[in-house]
Order: C-alpha cells, then structure tokens, then sequence
C-alpha cells in the first residue's frame, strides 16, 4: 500500500510508520556484491504476518535477494535434517564482536561460531539434507518457500555476482575445511550458499517467515508444519543473540524481538507467539543493518510494546474465575424440589474456568485456588474451552494436580478445548477423569451425581412435605410462612449422617420436608426395651435453639435420606426486625408445641404414676 486511505489501524499504524522510515536518507546501498549496487536507495516496504495468517503490509514489496536473511531459516532446516548434537558438533552458538565475513573459527571449540556469521552459515548449508549439492538446494528452496507460503525463485545475476566476486567466502570455506568442518568440495560449498543468498523475497514473504518462527515452525498461512516446534527455541536464541551483525546487543536491548538482517536490507523479525516481521530498505547503516528496516522496528516495538523481555500481563489473567454450581447451575431442566437440594448442596461442585495461554504462571493460580479453597469440592471441572495453548509446564503442572485430585477421591472433569497441543499432552490423562464437551454437560453430569449420591429418589421428592403443611405451621396465616419461606435453607442429610451433635452450637429449627431423623435419646418402654424417638416427615426439631440460643442437648441422626428446611438464628432475628407480625406468629405456634408437649408428658408421668 503506497497510498489512499489505511483499511483498518493496523494498516495507519504500518502506514505511519512507513510514512516515518521512508523519509530517511542516511546510509548506503552494499556494493561488494556488485549486482547489489543497482538496488533502488528509496525502496522501503513493511509486512506483519499474524500467527492466525493475516499479513499487514506498507510500501514497496519488489522482490530483493534474501542474503543473509537465509541463515536462520537454513539454519532451522538443518537442526530439522541433521539435529542438534549434529549440527552443534560443527557451529555453535556464541556471539563474536569480529565481522559477520571475518575468516575465523572459535578456536577454543574448534568450531565455527554461530550460523549467523558466514563461517557457521557455510556449514549450517551444507548440513541440509541431500545426497548431491544439487538436492540440497532443492531442500533450501522448498524449505525456505514453505516459511515464505509461496514459490520463491532464484535471481541469478546476483547468484553470478557473488559467485564471481565471493573470495572471502571461498577463503573462510577454506579454513572451516582445514578445521575438518567441511568436506573436500569447497567451491561447491561455497555455490550452495550463494544460491540460498540469491533467492527472491519481499518483504511480506520475510513476515511470514518470520510468523512461522514464532508461531512454533507452523506457517499461518498455509497451515504447514515447516520445522518441527523444537528446533524454533534454537533458531530464535541465535537470532536473538547474534542476528543484527555487531548491532546484536543493542537491537535486542532497544527492539526487543528475535531478528535476522542481510546486506540486501531484509530484516526477518520472529515475536514468539505474537507475530512476525518483515521489512525492506537496501540503505545500510555503517553496521549493515537497513537504517529504514531497523527505524520501523523500533518505531513499531515501542508504539506496541513488543519488547520481548517486557514481563507479559497476559499470565495473569490465566484463571478467568471459579464458581460454584449453587450459584450456576447447568441448563438441564429439574423439577422445583431437586432445585432446592442443588441450592443446598451443590456448593461441592466446583468450577474453574481458565483462559488463553495455560503455562506455569495460570496453572499455579489453578492450584492455588484448589489448595485453598475453605470448602473442600467432591467435583471439580476444569473448564479449558478458553485456553488457546497449552505448554510443557501447563501440561505436567495439571497432570499432577489431577493425579493428586484423584488421590483425595474427587471427581475430575476436563472440558475439553480444541487446543494446539505439544507433544506431551493433557490426552494422556488417567481414565478416570470425566471429559465433555462443554462445561455445562460437566455440571449437568455433576449434579445428577450429587443428586444420585444423597440418595434422592423421585420417590422422596414425591412426597416432599411442603410447608403449609407442617405441623408447627398449621393454622398460621399464608403471609406469615411466606415470610418464613424466604428465610429458609435446605439441607440434604444421607442416611446415617449427623444431624448435629450433643453440644453443637445451636444452628436452628428444622422442618423435616421428607425422609425421617431420630432422637439419640432412648426412652425405655414397658417392655423395658430402648426405643428411638423418630422425627418424621412434617415434623419440626431444634426448636428450642430459636428459644434459648443454647447448645444442644441431644444428637440427631437421618435414618434415611432426609430433606430438611432450616431457620437459622440470623434469620429468625432478621425475621424479628423486619416483619415482627410474622416472628410473633412463628413464637406463639413453638409456644402451643411445647405446651403440648408439656401437657403430654404431665399426663405420661401421671399414668406412670398411676400404673406404678
Ligand atoms: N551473500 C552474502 C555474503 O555472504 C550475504 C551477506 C549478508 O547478507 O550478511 O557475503
């Protein structure tokens, strides 16, 4: 795009840009490869390639040889053929203050230095697979097209250019063959290489290049796994170190992002996991980097903070939120009274949903949130529909987080996102976590597992005892239990399980809506036999505890599985303040029952009495 209004902002921001860079003049065009000196000084072009293959692009995008550019790419291509122990055992990875055309090898290693300096890239280029040299630059031209996501050609003038001139090169291929580094065939080494110089980019093509690096070797554009994802750390740390000629140091202290220039005035720049750079301009500053390629980096980092060294916030935001499913409960229809026991009791069902990147700094939010939860779940889904990456840490972290879930005798349900998994991945998971497709299944499948677990048959549910007609309630008027109504929690107790204990802090008056609780107190009968004293359905306890406020006197415990309402103490003083009207009625009704039952146990004692 030279002119006419930008689409969008990413094009005005690359367009600004541009506009900026394209007025610079300093510099000079290379000339010591000779075809290089026809290069057009005003030509500046810029291309961003996102990692889900959309490619921005400013100014001039003519085709220019790649050079140098090369490197980092042949590089990847012989760490895929040859891998690393292979390819390390002959170039390294240290930086050097010489040149990048300096005719020296590590002599400490015996090695070349790095790929980045025409000695390791001589080398790197002549690791690539292929039984002839011919092969071999049909592998660095296939490989370089599928980072480029098009046919690339060659332009053999340049190629003829740098053959013809390219003594210094022919004299490093010399040395690094002395040092055993390279076989017989020097001159066709040296063809190699200068072929792979001479191959036709533009700047869009060194974008999305760059955008394959960074998005793990998978080009954006055509979907195509280039390289394999491991190879891409090393790639990218050499580029980071010793991409930018002896302005290395200070391009990553300034722009920040993994890079590779080249004496044509490319500049192929890789932000890991964001986006991939390409810029143009054949004006070179005295380090022979491209003045306007360098400016628009830099301009570009700064406007958007790509700096790769610039602590991410994105970490933070891993675990979106946790909730319980009394408060979200799955779509499924359920009728109103196993609504009720979900209000009560499906609290032990936990939800946490997590977004974008899942690594390290996420996935200890995860636990933590597990660790401490005051209320320890029986269920808890991880929800991970959100989460676009999974990393190595991400994946070990959750597998023991899992293995140790299990352990404690908790359910596990993965919802199961459309991730770019690496190699070791959450599929190997132990069978016995629940896997679905979306969280509200897992929580439907959650609650029908709590509601199976209480024992809560249709049966029970059937004969729910509603309020009005409890026993304690008979008689009050309609407003005063809907006053009641509202103030009420429900609680599903499993048969066998204590009610509350001897002793226990008074916690409130129990309706019991369905099932049947005893009395630990044994009364004994005629027969001289303890009995238990029963508490059935429609029947209320633990009235006195609104009374007196005292502990309790007595344990009770579900025979069955048992539905009961509770009025808390909060509540009944809340009922008190707010609606007297309503307690008043609540009081004289717990009044007639004790009295009853006073005058009850008068006449049992009397008969008693009598009897003895
Ligand atoms: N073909 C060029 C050479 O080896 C590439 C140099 C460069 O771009 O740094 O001299």
């Amino acid at each position: 795009m030279t002119d006419g209004a930008p689409a969008g902002p990413i094009e005005e921001l690359l367009h600004e840009i541009w506009q900026e860079v394209a007025a610079l003049d300093s510099g000079e065009v290379a000339t010591y490869i000779p075809e290089l000196a026809k290069a057009d000084p005003a030509t500046c072009g810029i291309g961003l390639a996102t990692l889900d293959g959309r490619v921005y692009t400013a100014g001039d995008l003519v085709p220019f040889t790649i050079q140098s550019v090369s490197k980092p790419y042949v590089y990847a291509l012989a760490l895929a053929d040859r891998g690393q122990d292979a390819v390390l055992a002959k170039v390294g990875a240290e930086p050097t203050g010489d040149p990048f055309n300096s005719i020296s090898l590590d002599e400490h290693t015996g090695r070349a230095f790095n790929p980045m300096v025409n000695a390791g890239a001589i080398i790197t280029s002549s690791l690539v697979a292929g039984s002839t040299r011919d092969e071999q630059f049909q592998r660095i031209l296939a490989g370089l097209s599928a980072f480029a996501g098009r046919d690339l050609g060659v332009d053999e003038s340049v190629y003829d250019s740098e053959r013809r001139t390219g003594d210094r090169n022919r004299a490093i291929a010399y040395l690094m063959r002395s040092a055993g580094l390279l076989d017989e065939d020097v001159d066709a080494q040296c063809e190699l290489y200068f072929r792979q110089c001479a191959v036709l980019v533009t700047a869009r093509d060194l974008a999305v290049m760059a955008a394959t690096l960074a998005n793990g070797g998978l080009n954006p554009v055509t979907d195509v796994q280039v390289v394999p994802r491991d190879v891409v750390a090393s790639v990218l740390t050499v580029m980071a170190t010793c991409g930018m000629y002896d302005y290395a140091g200070e391009w990553l202290y300034r722009v920040g992002i993994p890079a590779k220039s080249g004496v044509s005035g490319g500049v192929s720049a890789a932000l890991p996991g964001q986006l991939g750079l390409g810029l143009h301009s054949p004006l070179l500053d005295p380090r022979g980097n491209s003045v306007r390629g360098v400016a628009a980096a830099d301009l570009l980092s700064k406007r958007l903070g790509l700096h790769l060294l610039l602590p991410s916030e994105r970490s933070r935001n891993g675990l979106r939120r946790t909730y319980r499913a009394d408060a979200v409960r799955s779509r499924r229809g359920r009728p109103r009274s196993h609504r009720d026991l979900l209000d009560a009791e499906a609290w032990q069902i936990v939800v946490h949903e997590l977004v974008g990147d899942e690594g390290f700094a996420s996935t200890e939010m995860l636990i933590r949130a597990v660790q401490d939860d005051p209320r320890p779940a029986r269920w808890r889904v991880l929800d991970l529909r959100r989460v676009t990456r999974i990393d190595t840490a991400g994946v070990a972290l959750l597998h023991s987080l899992v293995a140790r879930l299990l352990a404690e005798d908790v359910a596990v349900c993965v919802v199961e996102p459309r991730l770019q998994l690496p190699k070791a991945s959450l599929r190997d998971l132990p069978d016995a976590v629940h896997r679905f497709l979306d969280a509200d299944s897992a929580l439907e499948w959650c609650e029908t597992q709590l509601l199976d677990g209480l024992g809560v048959t249709d049966d029970l549910l059937d004969g729910l005892v509603p309020l009005t007609q409890q026993e304690l309630l008979e008689g009050l008027p309609e407003w005063a239990v809907a006053a009641l109504e509202e103030r009420l929690t429900t609680r599903v107790i499993t048969a066998g399980a204590i009610v509350f204990d001897e002793g226990d802090p008074a916690d409130g008056l129990y309706f019991v809506g369905a099932g049947q609780v005893a009395s630990d107190i044994r009364i004994r009968n005629q027969a001289g036999r303890r009995r238990l004293s029963t508490i059935a359905a429609g029947s209320s306890f633990g009235e006195l505890a609104l009374v007196d406020g005292r502990t309790r006197s007595t344990r009770i415990v579900a025979l069955e599985p048992t539905i009961c309402y509770v009025l808390g103490p909060d509540e009944f003083a809340e009922l008190r303040r707010r609606d007297p009207a309503s307690a008043a009625e609540l009081v004289l009704a717990i009044s007639r029952m004790l009295s009853a039952r006073l005058r009850s146990s008068t006449a049992d004692v009397a008969a008693f009495e009598a009897d003895g």
